[in-house]
């Protein structure tokens, strides 16, 4: 017989890609609720069987928790961490307890979890529960263009913080009504791998003064080199993927650390790659469908055959160009590369190689412990050359070794098979004499490959090949469509800033100077066309 007992009303703040204690819009509002509250992460099996998953995201995912659940338990507070399908979660809970309001931040994701959110939207207006879900940064959902976007990016991250207060929640533990995760998903996801960065906020926030601090002065110069970026870099992206820290953290105190010092220009150019991250995402929030589908529809008649030999080489890093060889490998260990060479590995297997993007796209989501959809699928595309409104862009692996890796230090790290050969060799190992490959004891064909493709002639038959395609009338719609409804026109922004400028040009804002000093740099840092 059903208990005529009145179920116990709770809230729940539902943990996604927002994994922290502070700046947290959901906790704030539970906050101000007067009800026992289950703080909630699903670990769900669509998102662990994803294509695009890899053990490392989960790993990361759950120091993230672990790092929570220690400030957490302080308070003899904790997280209700489980398994399952979120809408059985959902049912399972509400079967206990009587759901109130769910509080969560918006999830630029994708289908998968898009589809997801959407049957959970149903089942919520079925059962009267109220959904409520926060703008993630300044990412607006809905968004038809982009006249304001600018301005309201930089009124969101100069918007105050949060102030959450874990102290004033009511939380209610319902760990008991679910299996232990730990008996059920795979051991690998709870031991630590020292080759990748660690999860959580606390890491995210000594990341972030760390860069702030001192590693910023050789952002600009370190940049686009695969080893000193390493370290020159931020190293923020997967503590913003996963929300460790809120884009908005990150802004306000770069904005702190710029008042104070005399050396600006490495932050501007940092302050523009934050505006960046979230313009990319912006895109693929508008259109979703790019995940799948070529944002130029006019490209689909190129590119659909799949060479299997040419992207288990690429992927093992078995091409014979030795830095996207390294690149690949490195990536695969560490979780990490810099945007150059992403960008590089990207164009070889897209241009030189001539395969779909969508192969690509798959392997380096599993890869990259930052995957984030909203950045990976507009930058695969427009590495991929399916865009058509930037300059083409394909990269020469062997004048990026020479320039970016010039002692070939990187490569020999990663292919040390290589370790031998001198600086003048390390690039192009195939042009070693045979003595000289017995000699650094690597020959060539059968230690280490040789290059499985003319690089000179690949570049050309790509560029003619997607020239051909962009001369096109459909290209030209398409382009048209995507500027209207993803691009704030250039001559507009130009004409506001000027405005501003003359009337008082002390008040040019953080953005407005960040973009004033890209336009003076020409933006070359990440470079353009053939590079
Ligand atoms: C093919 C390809 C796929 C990519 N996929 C991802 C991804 O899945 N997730 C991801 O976070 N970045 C992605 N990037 C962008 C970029 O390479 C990384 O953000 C950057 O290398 C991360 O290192 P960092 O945190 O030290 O960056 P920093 O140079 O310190 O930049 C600070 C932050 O700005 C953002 N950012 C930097 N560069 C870019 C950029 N070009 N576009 C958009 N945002 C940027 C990131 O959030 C980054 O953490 C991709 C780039 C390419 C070419």
């Amino acid at each position: 017989m059903p208990s005529l007992k009145a179920k116990e009303k709770v809230n729940i703040v539902w943990f996604k890609k927002d994994l922290r204690l502070k700046d947290h819009q959901p906790l704030f509002e539970a906050q101000k609720e007067n009800i026992p509250t289950i703080l909630l992460y699903i670990f769900e099996p669509i998102l662990l069987q994803a294509p695009t998953s890899d053990i490392r995201h989960f790993r990361f995912i759950w120091q993230s928790l672990q790092n929570i659940n220690s400030q957490l338990n302080c308070q003899n507070k904790t997280l209700t961490i489980c398994y399952g399908c979120a809408s059985d979660v959902f049912e399972k809970i509400n079967s206990t307890y009587q759901i109130h309001k769910v509080f969560s931040t918006q999830e630029t994701g994708i289908d998968i979890t898009f589809n997801r959110d959407r049957e959970l939207k149903k089942w919520c207006a079925k059962n009267s529960i109220s959904w409520i879900e926060f703008q993630n940064g300044a990412i607006i959902r809905g968004l038809k263009n982009r006249k304001t976007w600018s301005v309201n990016w930089e009124t969101t991250m100069c918007s105050p913080i949060n102030e959450n207060n874990i102290s004033e929640i009511n939380v209610l533990d319902a760990n008991s009504d679910f299996s232990d995760v730990k008996n059920i998903l795979s051991l690998e996801i709870f031991e630590n791998n020292s080759n990748f960065q660690p999860g959580g906020e606390t890491f995210g926030e000594k990341y972030l003064s760390s860069f702030l601090n001192t590693r910023f002065v050789n952002y600009s110069n370190g940049i686009s080199k695969p080893i000193a970026s390493r370290t020159s870099c931020s190293r923020l992206s997967p503590y913003l993927t996963y929300g460790n820290l809120s884009m908005k953290q990150v802004y306000q105190a770069t904005v702190l650390t710029l008042r104070k010092t005399t050396n600006k220009r490495p932050l501007y150019n940092f302050i523009s790659r934050l505006h960046w991250h979230c313009h990319f995402i912006q895109k693929f929030e508008s259109e979703c469908r790019i995940e799948k589908d070529n944002f130029n529809t006019a490209y689909n008649q190129i590119r659909n055959e799949v060479n299997q030999e040419y992207f288990q080489a690429w992927k093992n890093g078995k091409t014979g160009f030795p830095l996207v060889d390294a690149n690949m490998i490195c990536l695969k260990e560490t979780g990490y590369i810099n945007f150059r060479m992403r960008a590089m590995v990207v164009s070889f297997f897209t241009a030189n190689l001539f395969q779909p993007w969508q192969i690509a796209s798959k392997h380096l989501a599993r890869m990259f412990l930052d995957f984030d959809p909203g950045i990976h699928y507009p930058q695969m595309q427009m590495q991929a050359c399916t865009i058509g409104t930037n300059a083409m862009r394909i990269y020469n692996p062997t004048l990026n070794s020479k320039k970016h890796d010039a002692d070939g230090l990187f490569i020999k790290k990663w292919l040390p098979q290589l370790a031998n050969f001198p600086t003048d060799l390390i690039h192009e190992p195939y042009l070693a004499t045979i003595e000289q490959q017995q000699l650094f004891k690597c020959i060539i064909g059968v230690n280490y490959p040789m290059p499985m493709i003319d690089l000179k002639a690949s570049s050309k038959f790509a560029k003619d090949q997607i020239s051909s395609v962009l001369k096109t009338e459909n290209a030209k719609l398409e382009i048209s469509r995507i500027l209207t409804s993803h691009v704030k026109s250039k001559k507009r922004a130009n004409d506001e800033r000027n405005k501003k400028a003359k009337s008082s040009p002390k008040k040019l804002s953080v953005l407005q100077q960040t973009l004033f000093m890209e336009e003076e740099v020409g933006e070359k840092l990440d470079g353009s066309q053939i590079l």
